[in-house]
């Protein structure tokens, strides 16, 4: 990575990690704070969720999102939109103002319309290095078929073809009421085909929110994070295990995870405010911002 690039991610997580805070000041709920947050990635093209989305085999852009209260225990969801330029506002008002949890396809843009969402051409979510990454992960697949070993369904790993690794963006805050809440969001895996859908739609895999334990949002290859019910599992830990935020986070990231393969990691908070970010794969665009505004951002492992 470029130093440029390197300073053109940390200024959006900074950014982002910035609209958070300014709706905690202010007495804000952590849910808006993390809607703020996430729109703000989702509107950088860096990453792999709004406008920086992945492509699908098919060469579209099919976007995925969820939130989580931790008050309240109300989750939204959407899952294969195509149309929406910030799914992450569209996932809580599924919460909001439907009886549902998750809303799909062409259904949640109809609920979307009806709800006067902001829609964008599905070429808003062009961009080159996404789509060159498509064209790598397809060398990448007839290469593997070649040799006798892929399948129609392959997924490639982002990490693969990313040259760094996963960019779902994601946001988990504590606000001043005491309440947790967590929120995700993505473009998928590249080159994904058959309406496949990752972790980060589905509550208790890649989002999680309970103010009796902790916020969770994750990244990494979905598949494993959904059969390892991530969030939930740190959630769970803690609960009936009386692990810290820290601890949990780390069984199930740096233990199981890796048993099964699974590439990625996580955000978490407990509801004191303490943070844990640990991820399995060479790095993870990261930060935080405390009550006083102080950031810090980091991307590989620190020693
Ligand atoms: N977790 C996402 C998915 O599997 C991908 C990612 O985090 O980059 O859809």
């Amino acid at each position: 990575m470029t130093p440029e690039k390197e300073a053109a991610y940390r200024a959006d997580l900074e950014r982002a990690l910035r609209a958070g805070h300014a709706i905690l000041e202010k007495g804000g709920s952590s849910l808006d704070a993390v809607e703020a947050t996430i729109r703000v990635l989702e509107d950088s093209p860096l990453f792999n969720a709004g406008k920086g989305a992945v492509f699908t085999h098919d060469g579209h852009n099919e976007l995925d999102a969820s939130v989580m209260d931790g008050a309240t225990g109300k989750a939204g969801a959407v899952a294969g939109v195509r149309r929406i330029r910030n799914p992450i506002t569209l996932a809580r008002l599924v919460m909001e103002k439907s009886p549902h949890v998750m809303l799909i396809g062409t259904g949640a843009e109809r609920f979307a319309r009806e709800h006067g969402i902001a829609f964008v051409n599905p070429k808003y979510f062009w961009t080159e290095p996404r789509w060159k990454q498509l064209q790598e992960a397809k060398r990448a697949e007839a290469a593997e078929r070649a040799k006798g070993r892929g399948t129609t369904a392959a997924v490639l790993p982002n990490a693969e073809t990313e040259g760094f690794k996963f960019g779902t963006v994601g946001a988990v805050a504590l606000d001043r009421a005491g309440n947790l809440a967590a929120g995700t969001s993505t473009g998928g895996m590249t080159n994904k085909r058959f309406g496949r859908v990752g972790d980060a739609p589905i509550i208790g895999a890649g989002t999680y929110a309970s103010n009796a334990t902790c916020a969770v949002s994750a990244t990494g290859h979905g598949e494993y994070f959904i059969r390892s019910v991530v969030g939930h599992d740190i959630a769970a830990l803690m609960e009936y295990r009386s692990m810290s935020v820290v601890e949990a986070a780390d069984e199930v990231v740096m233990k199981k995870l890796v048993k099964l393969g699974g590439e990625g990691g996580v955000i978490a908070m407990d509801r004191f405010g303490n943070v844990a970010m640990p991820f399995n794969s060479t790095g993870m665009y990261r930060g935080w911002i405390d009550a006083d505004g102080k950031v810090t951002i980091a991307i590989f492992h620190e020693p």
